[in-house]
């Protein structure tokens, strides 16, 4: 069978091919540790799963509206108002299922064929895959490590061309766990005054997930950009809910719109069940998001404090999500006897034989220095993962 160029034009995303390779080592019977995947490992609140429980009983199964139902459009509003501080109105949301969609519909809404996207790099994986998905071309902004992995207004300056399109970013970021402060963001809105066609996708779905003192800081917050800016965010991260697959952007009408359309053919409306459980979450009892931070917290300190008992690795501490992202390029060229590590692939191949412990190789994120390690995980779980980790590298000459 010939298949379509377009498969040509992007990756399978890395972080679900870990996630596969994990579970055959674990069918085989071997005592894996998966550090790989981007997931709470908590259960959706009692509350949630309730409302989700009656949507079934009474008979939410049918077609719903491709932008959402009416009330969680609304619930959307409320939410943005309560921690945000945001104007918004149901005509400004397009519900989607899972924030992927959501990024895919704009990508799709906004970039055309030769148009260029910037791309702060570390980045989350399916940013560049989308943009080539639609002939766009990404243009990588390496951060550095010195500046948090936060670009820089300069660096936004000198990357933006008449060609540039569209900016994504993260903030908290995946996989760095950058934050990015008021300051910061008033930086960069000061150079996207001056290019006033570039639209600006703000991807916030670990807002909740915040260890800073300045807490979450929404680019939409400057109102002379709002018109531009698409948020994004879902319910996956911050009230564990990743099955459930529900997403939503918020943005101006028009854009709202051009999303809708696009939605309409490829999926039709996110699960009818999973909106009504939607409107609970994000409108009910917070305090389970809480609960779930505060553990975060804890594993946060823990991993850093392990990481820092193996040699010759280099880690920013995350403000934010669940992740490390340390640099581990001073194990290339190592080996212990039998493999030798070339670069962060190797590595992580490496780890995941040999130790039984699943990262992410860091070149998916556009860093071929870093892996990605999760703690988004028992205590448990980090230290036997972070003991397998230094038992393997110390193995590496
Ligand atoms: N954005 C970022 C930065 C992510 O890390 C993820 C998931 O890993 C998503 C968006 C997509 O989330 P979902 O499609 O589960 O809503």
């Amino acid at each position: 069978m010939q298949l379509s160029s377009l498969l040509d034009r992007f990756n399978e995303p890395e972080t679900l091919r870990m996630a596969k390779l994990g579970r055959e080592l674990r069918a085989q019977g071997h005592d894996l540790t998966d550090m790989s995947l981007g997931e709470p490992d908590f259960d959706t609140p009692e509350h949630v799963k309730a409302a989700a429980i009656k949507a079934v009983q009474d008979n939410y199964s049918h077609y719903t509206p491709v932008a959402g139902y009416p009330d969680l459009r609304a619930a959307v509003c409320t939410k943005l108002k309560r921690d945000n501080n945001l104007d918004y109105q149901p005509e400004n949301v397009v519900v989607s299922t899972g924030a992927k969609q959501s990024i895919a519909n704009l990508i799709m809404a906004v970039v055309d064929s030769g148009d260029e996207v910037i791309i702060p790099t570390p980045f989350w994986v399916t940013y560049s895959e989308i943009v080539k998905l639609v002939q766009g071309v990404p243009v990588i902004v390496t951060t550095k490590i010195e500046n948090k992995y936060k670009i820089t207004p300069a660096e936004l300056e000198a990357a933006i061309t008449p060609r540039t399109k569209l900016f994504m970013f993260s903030s908290p970021c995946n996989p760095t766990g950058s934050v990015y402060s008021k300051a910061e963001l008033t930086g960069l809105a000061e150079v996207f005054r001056k290019h006033p066609n570039i639209v600006i996708m703000s991807d916030e779905i670990y807002e909740y997930i915040n260890y800073t003192e300045y807490g979450h800081q929404s680019i939409a917050q400057f109102s002379d950009l709002k018109d531009r800016i698409a948020i994004i965010n879902g319910l996956s991260k911050g009230y564990a809910m990743t099955g459930y697959r529900l997403g939503y952007l918020v943005a101006n009408a028009e854009l709202v719109k051009a999303c809708e359309k696009i939605q309409g053919q490829m999926t039709s409306g996110a699960t009818a069940v999973t909106q009504r459980a939607a409107i609970v979450a994000l409108t009910g009892d917070q305090k389970p998001t809480q609960d779930m931070v505060a553990q975060f917290i804890l594993r946060r300190k823990r991993i850093l404090e392990l990481l820092k008992e193996i040699p010759n690795i280099e880690c920013a501490e995350p403000d934010g999500a669940f992740y490390v992202f340390p640099v581990i390029s001073a194990y290339f060229g190592t080996s212990d006897g039998t493999d030798t590590i070339k670069d962060a692939d190797d590595l992580c191949m490496y780890l995941l034989n040999k130790a039984h412990l699943s990262t992410v190789t860091g070149r998916a994120f556009g860093d071929p220095n870093c892996i990605r390690i999760s703690f988004a995980n028992s205590m448990e779980n980090i230290e036997k993962g972070m003991a397998k980790m230094k038992a393997a590298l110390a193995t590496l000459k």
